[in-house]
């Protein structure tokens, strides 16, 4: 009797991805650096490049055929992410190259003309550069107070103590969905409701959630979320800004220009309703409207079943890493159902470096990354200078991680012989 197994969601849909399909060194690639840009399908691609040869143009300013195409699928991708993260008004999606651009805009918004010397924001340790320089960067201008929540013993966001820095004086809370270091899953819908208790807003960055699992900004309640395009199957240069309508009503514009304006007179200026308000100047055309396949592509697949195969890779990365010796893995274990953590692990191995780690693996066909992950203050919290990180997404497969733990072992094993050898 012959077995036929059923194929995983990662092996039914991998051919979706044509970048997968090549040897690096002379080995099958194994891409393991989803965190940092995932790969893009071929209907993204297509959407993207049936734009440019047919219908390229400028948005919202023309009458001709080809604006008026290209005005309508740029919009149209827009009501996409809208209801991707269940958004309630179209008008609350704001376009921006990327999720560090969309912080931005809020910081310089909102941040410059809301807060005032003695505020407080708090951010987590765990934030990435984009989530925390920004806000460092309004302090300096304001005098406001940065507070940060820590980790607790198991490597997670601390809420007892986030709950214990929260008062009349906090302003805003900033703070990651999944981090993109330690793979936790941070309580966003109750970081909301202590905040908003005491008046403040929130923040989301969620850059590794939304590509991830379903993303519901009215069930999490937060006043802003950002992302960005490239994690989710979509290309560079596009990502988005979620706000509550009445929050960017009541923001100036951040950037001044073209697109932005409702009129404009020799001593001042009136500006165009939202979400135009934000989008100054030509926006990235054939980019937004890819990002609206991406939206499509991950729809027709579903995020459930999506997160749902990214929790079984997750937890199968976890089991295997936790059987190399020497291995030190950040951030907190899967619970007893495989679950609680995101489908990447951030790990070091005892007198390894993790730019030699990564560098050899690399000659294996294995796609890892090392280094600080723009998360430096996390880096530094933990007392280390560098980290190497195994990130994935739907289209990898546990034949992937198997590559990845022999590409290791053999890593491993090299080194501890030219270390043995050294010590004769
Ligand atoms: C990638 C990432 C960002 C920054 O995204 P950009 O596209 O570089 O702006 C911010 N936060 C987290 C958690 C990320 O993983």
């Amino acid at each position: 009797m012959t077995i036929i197994k059923e194929k995983t969601l990662g092996e039914k849909i991998r051919t979706d991805f044509p970048i997968l399909n090549q040897e690096i060194n002379g080995k099958p690639l194994v891409y393991l650096d989803s965190a940092a840009t995932s790969q893009k399908p071929l209907a993204v691609i297509n959407a993207w490049q049936e734009y440019y040869l047919r219908y390229n143009s400028n948005v919202h300013r023309g009458i001709h055929t080809l604006s008026s195409k290209a005005t309508d699928a740029y919009e149209e991708a827009r009501d996409k992410v809208a209801a991707f993260v269940n958004a309630a008004s179209r008008n609350e999606i704001v376009y921006t190259r990327n999720a560090s651009e969309a912080v931005n805009l809020v910081a310089y918004s909102w941040g410059l003309n809301n807060l005032k010397s003695g505020d407080e924001i708090i951010i987590s340790v765990m934030e990435h550069h984009s989530n925390f320089v920004p806000w460092q960067m309004i302090a300096q201008k304001t005098g406001v107070v940065l507070k940060f929540v820590e980790l607790t013993e198991t490597g997670e966001f601390d809420f007892e103590q986030y709950q214990s820095l929260v008062s009349d004086r906090t302003k805003l809370v900033a703070v990651a969905h999944v981090s993109n270091v330690l793979g936790c899953i941070n309580p966003v819908k109750e970081i909301c409701t202590i905040a908003h208790q005491n008046e403040a807003k929130v923040l989301v960055d969620a850059c590794q959630s939304v590509p991830h699992t379903i993303v519901d900004v009215q069930a999490i309640d937060c006043d802003w979320l950002v992302a960005s395009g490239h994690k989710m199957c979509a290309p560079t240069g596009i990502g988005f800004l979620y706000g509550k309508l009445d929050l960017l009503e009541a923001m100036p514009p951040f950037l001044g220009g073209g697109e932005m304006i409702a009129e404009v007179f020799f001593d001042h200026s009136t500006y165009a309703e939202l979400p135009h308000k934000f989008e100054a100047g030509t926006p990235a055309i054939g980019e937004a409207i890819a990002l609206g396949a991406a939206v499509d592509y991950l729809t027709n697949i579903g995020m459930e079943k999506i997160h749902n195969y990214e929790v079984e890779l997750a937890a199968y990365l976890f089991e295997r890493l936790c059987q190399i010796p020497g291995v030190t893995i950040y951030g907190p274990k899967p619970n007893i159902n495989g679950e609680g953590r995101a489908a990447l692990a951030s790990f070091t191995i005892e007198n390894l470096h993790p730019n030699d780690l990564s560098t050899m693996l690399d000659e294996a066909g294995v796609a890892i990354r090392s280094g600080h992950h723009c998360a430096q203050p996390l880096h530094k919290y933990l007392k280390i200078s560098s980290t190497a990180r195994a990130s994935l997404y739907f289209y990898n497969t546990c034949d992937d991680i198997d590559a990845f733990i022999v590409a290791l072992k053999d890593t491993i094993e090299f080194f501890s012989n030219i270390l043995g050898r050294g010590k004769n």
